[in-house]
């Protein structure tokens, strides 16, 4: 399902019918706040179009939001950014907040149609960003191994996941697993990752994916 949000309903429907005589289901809002509501709600869409100028605020304010979304499918969701302006600066402004496609209005339906196939084929082929990890709600399997792991290991793994290859600090994990309300130092995260680590092995013996920087965190290498 693609999510289009776009409070100008004239170029609203116009997309939504290019995209549906194509395959595609669409969904359409029309404010930033409806958006973030269906954002939160099931099934979380394939990909975004995204206006920029919106009756209750600015579209790219979303974009960045959502980069930095725990919820791994939103944090990588795919955004073409729609703009009445065609500045270089909007542009960049676009990209670097974390859009991935970008067309300056006004743009044919056709030529947006083809940038939602190739974005949403680009985002099927990109590999997995730790090989051999299955996740599936609660349950992962590792090289095709069901893990069997308590709530707080399962926390730490979902948490290297959503970023393998970024170290990730003893607080920051703290933050995001135990919450901050918790009474716990940074050797509950050890004690945990050192627990964590050794059902790793048992699934895959001979990988150790999980790497200590000394002082200053975890993170997940394939
Ligand atoms: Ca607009």
């Amino acid at each position: 399902m693609i999510l289009l949000l776009e409070d100008d309903p004239a170029i609203a429907d116009t997309v939504a019918f290019a995209l549906r005589r194509e395959g595609f289901a669409v969904e359409h809002r029309a404010w930033l706040a409806e958006a973030r509501e269906r954002l939160r709600a099931a099934p979380v869409p394939e990909l975004l179009i995204l206006d920029v100028g919106l009756p209750d605020g600015h579209g790219l304010d979303l974009c960045r939001e959502l980069r930095g979304d725990p919820q791994p499918q939103l944090a990588r969701l795919p955004v073409i950014v729609l703009s009445a302006r065609s500045e270089e600066l909007d542009r960049v402004l676009g990209l670097e907040l974390g859009a991935d496609d970008y067309l300056a209005k006004p743009f044919s339906p056709r030529e947006l149609v083809a940038r939602v196939r190739a974005l949403l084929r680009r985002a099927q082929a990109v590999p997995p960003a730790a090989p051999g990890f299955v996740v599936n709600g609660a349950r992962v399997h590792l090289d095709g191994q069901p893990l069997s792991l308590t709530k707080l290991e399962l926390g730490l793994l979902l948490q290297l996941l959503q970023a393998p290859q970024r170290i990730h600090s003893r607080d920051s994990l703290l933050d995001a697993v135990w919450g901050t309300s918790a009474d716990s130092g940074d050797r509950t995260v050890d004690t945990h990752i050192k627990t964590l680590r050794a059902k790793l092995r048992e699934a895959a013996p001979g990988r150790d994916p999980i790497k200590t920087h000394r002082g200053l965190g975890y993170s997940l290498e394939p």
